[in-house]
């Protein structure tokens, strides 16, 4: 028999979001439920397609149990208790039945009559604003997808079921869902939509595997299964990759490998500029599972927490504050001596969490980056923020902490939030818990609001934490997360520079240190550029501190101010984009 026609290669080209290069099989992953088709069956086959729910409701009987079980030896009883309710679904008499009487009264297949079926069922949930039938109602939608791919013979694609090493190919990927993601089974993620800055992206550089977003056909031309390659740094991805393709990408990693390990090789040594200034380099982490990827690059503690992290990983109940307060701890206790930044919870834009937030009330946002997200839903759902910042404080007994407000675009907000924080503090003394004495607090400077009134911000906090992802989105108006506009998200754009640097002038002007911990400050062109106007320090995904400090370690301060000067004397952002890459390529020859 003749040998198979080996299969075609096929190249995509997206946007490089994280650097590497990987080479593995596909793992497809769409959000959205399957497409379930619909079709007239006859009488003779009511039998089958009845055996084929039975079956399918047995199988995810079982799937369920097991995950139940899995949750329960790794988090505890009370973790694993949300899928007892997702059993109880598919018991329910009635959603079995009402489908069952479809199928013979429309005489249309089983799968379709299910969707409709429970669609109801999820349409009249939607309607009662009693807390409990809302909570059934997201049960209701997790049990009826898993009982559909079973119809339906495809394998349910959640982050958390994959059990070898896998690129994942996605249409999008939410913070719930890469909460999932480990660098255990992820060799690489790649997007159709997103931009640099999306959630997925920000999760893949802390587990250090290469990412491209924008890959608009990715999940067209890709299968499950399908051997994929990924070139996190050309923003490439070859489907089905030719032998001359896997030789050219082997010699790549080959260079690749002999670079980081001359990097590698300076990993501890002193953070100081090559004629003696210090700078500082420390981790964004999302637990305590990002810990030892921050201690193995000699991050200088943690410059951001980001605990909605913790949120997102319990997609379906609000963590309580015991909960909250352990993971904390966690983090806290493993980075003593260091400090640790924590921002309070930053949920809604590109974080929706649909456990507080469906809750809220009120339609559907229009526009989520613009809407009732982080400090602005905590200044309103006080009980919510009462429990967080109480496990917050709890938690900096433990070690050293700083605490940081996310989307401040006031002073009044920031004042508000740091009256709260007081009578939170109050009360936890007054029942004698242990808190941090003298912990600080700072803003972090992501809406243009918040930038232009920095040095007032500066005065009433102890330091400025400049977030670029959001910063550069609210300037251009360009969303973030959307591929369609992901070329004009420009950050070479002399307006957001030079609110960089203001703000970093503002804070200096007032003896509050400015640092910077969107994905720009890990990136080896733009950290020169943030260590010359001043930015006290650095954070940034823990794998990508050896590099920068590598680049930081050969500048000098003279050569430093040259670059800065170069780049506020220019007005084009390509060019501006070219003098600091280019800064950056020598200086990592
Ligand atoms: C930022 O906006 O730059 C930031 C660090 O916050 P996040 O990415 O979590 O919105
Ligand atoms: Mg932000």
């Amino acid at each position: 028999m003749p040998d198979a026609e080996p299969k075609k290669e096929i190249l995509i080209r997206g946007i490089s979001a994280a650097p590497g290069i990987a080479h593995g099989p596909a793992f497809v992953f769409f959000q959205e439920g399957p497409h379930v088709p619909c079709y007239d069956i006859t009488e003779e086959q009511f039998e089958e397609h009845e055996r084929r729910f039975d079956e399918a409701l047995l199988a995810t009987r079982q799937e369920i149990t097991r995950l139940r079980d899995t949750v329960a030896g790794k988090l505890g009883k009370k973790e694993a208790a949300i899928f007892d309710s997702h059993l109880l679904v598919l018991e329910d008499p009635a959603l079995i039945k009402a489908t069952r009487e479809h199928m013979r009264a429309t005489r249309r297949n089983i799968e379709h009559c299910f969707h409709e079926i429970s669609g109801k069922y999820l349409a009249f949930f939607a309607t009662i604003e009693d807390q409990f039938f809302k909570g059934r109602d997201a049960d209701i939608r997790d049990v009826a997808r898993r009982v559909l791919h079973k119809l339906l013979g495809q394998s349910l694609r959640t982050l958390a079921e994959i059990s070898d090493k896998r690129v994942i190919v996605a249409n999008d990927l939410t913070p719930s869902d890469t909460a999932h993601m480990s660098a255990g089974h992820a060799l690489a993620m790649v997007t159709d939509g997103g931009n640099c800055t999306s959630h997925a992206v920000i999760m893949s550089r802390s587990l250090g595997i290469p990412a491209v977003v924008g890959a608009l056909v990715a999940t067209d031309k890709i299968s499950f299964g399908d051997e994929v390659l990924v070139d996190g740094f050309g923003g490439l991805v070859y489907v089905n990759p030719s032998p001359d393709t896997l030789f050219h990408y082997g010699q790549e990693k080959l260079l690749r490998e002999k670079f980081e390990a001359k990097v590698r090789a300076q990993v501890g040594l002193s953070e100081e500029t090559a004629d003696g200034k210090p700078f500082k380099l420390s981790a964004n982490v999302n637990g305590v599972e990002d810990v030892p990827a921050a201690h193995e690059n000699h991050a200088r503690g943690v410059g951001l927490f980001r605990t909605e992290s913790v949120f997102m990983k319990h997609p379906d109940h609000v963590p309580d504050e015991e909960a909250q307060y352990r993971y904390y701890a966690d983090v806290i206790r493993e980075c003593a001596p260091e400090r640790v930044i924590v921002r309070t919870l930053d949920i809604g834009g590109d974080k929706p969490y649909g456990a507080l937030l469906t809750t809220a009330g009120g339609p559907p946002e229009q526009n989520p980056f613009m809407g009732f997200r982080a400090i602005r839903f905590c200044l309103e759902r006080k009980p919510t923020f009462r429990a967080h910042l109480r496990a917050i404080l709890r938690a900096s007994a433990h070690g050293s902490v700083k605490i940081m407000f996310p989307m401040i675009s006031s002073l009044d907000e920031l004042l508000k939030a740091k009256k709260f924080l007081a009578e939170v503090e109050a009360e936890l003394r007054a029942e004698g818990a242990a808190v941090a004495d003298n912990y600080q607090i700072g803003s972090m400077v992501e809406i243009p609001s918040a930038a232009v009134s920095a040095a007032l911000l500066a005065e009433h906090c102890d330091f400025l934490s400049i977030g670029t992802n959001d910063l550069v989105q609210y300037m251009l108006a360009v969303d973030r997360g959307n591929g369609r506009i992901a070329h004009l998200y420009e950050p070479c754009n002399p307006a957001v520079l030079s609110v960089i640097r203001g703000v970093i002038e503002a804070g200096a002007a007032r003896g509050k240190p400015v640092s910077i911990c969107g994905e720009l400050a890990g990136e080896t062109a733009f950290a020169p550029l943030f260590i010359g106007l001043g930015a006290a320090s650095l954070s940034m995904a823990p794998a990508n501190i050896p590099q920068v400090r590598f680049l930081l370690r050969h500048c000098d301060s003279g050569e430093l101010a040259a670059l800065v000067a170069a780049v506020f004397a220019e007005h084009e952002p390509k060019k501006i984009q070219h003098i600091l890459r280019a800064f950056a390529a020598k200086k990592l020859q």
